[in-house]
């Protein structure tokens, strides 16, 4: 009884299929099937297998090939989709950073915080979440409520500290309420 070179199995003789390559080293039909999808040469010597050999799997290979190819083109319109998606949440988002800084551009604060209110999505951690603790934090520098204004803006600089516009305007509340050294130590690290 000889073994498959593929599945190391005995091949039973007159009850499994199989087939050799030209050099004898013999394999169950149902795993060449297998090996013949990625390469038409032996595992074992590399000698290419006979197109009669090849021809008896030929229907199955060109099966196999095409749900590959779909497969990955699948992948392909997934990843692309997914790349669009976020092109386009990132152009909302500067558009709607640009709304609210028309809004502050006319002074229409509560306005303006009313929709950042609707943007409590993003958390703080990300670039987007710390654009809209700035932004409040701006805003309420520029209608007077600096205690709110530290509130969002000590916020941001705990989350990042590389922000010197919000260190910036995080010194100038605090120099607002009186508060000459912290607001010292916000303006020390606006760089
Ligand atoms: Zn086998
Ligand atoms: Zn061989």
């Amino acid at each position: 009884m000889a073994n498959c070179i593929i599945c190391h199995l005995g091949i039973i003789e007159g009850l499994d299929k199989y087939e050799t390559c030209p050099n004898g080293h013999p394999t169950h039909y149902d795993c060449l099937k297998e090996w013949l999808v990625h390469s038409s040469n032996c595992p074992l010597c590399r000698e290419k297998y006979s197109d009669a050999v090849i021809d008896k799997f030929k229907e199955f290979i060109e099966e196999k090939e095409k749900e590959q190819n779909e497969f990955i083109e699948q992948e392909l319109e997934q990843d692309k989709v997914k790349k669009i998606k976020v092109v386009a949440d990132q152009v909302a988002f500067l558009k709607f950073v640009e709304t609210i800084e028309e809004l502050i551009e006319i002074e229409e604060y509560e306005y303006a915080l009313s929709r950042l209110e609707l943007h409590d999505e993003y958390p703080i951690v990300t670039p987007k979440g710390q654009q809209i603790l700035f932004l409040k934090g701006k805003i309420n520098y520029l209608r007077g409520r600096f205690d709110l204004a530290i509130n969002f803006l000590f916020k941001l600089v705990k989350a990042k500290f590389n922000f010197p516009e919000g260190f910036l305007l995080l010194g100038k509340s605090y120099e607002a309420l009186g508060l000459k050294d912290k607001a010292q130590w916000a303006f020390e690290r606006v760089k």
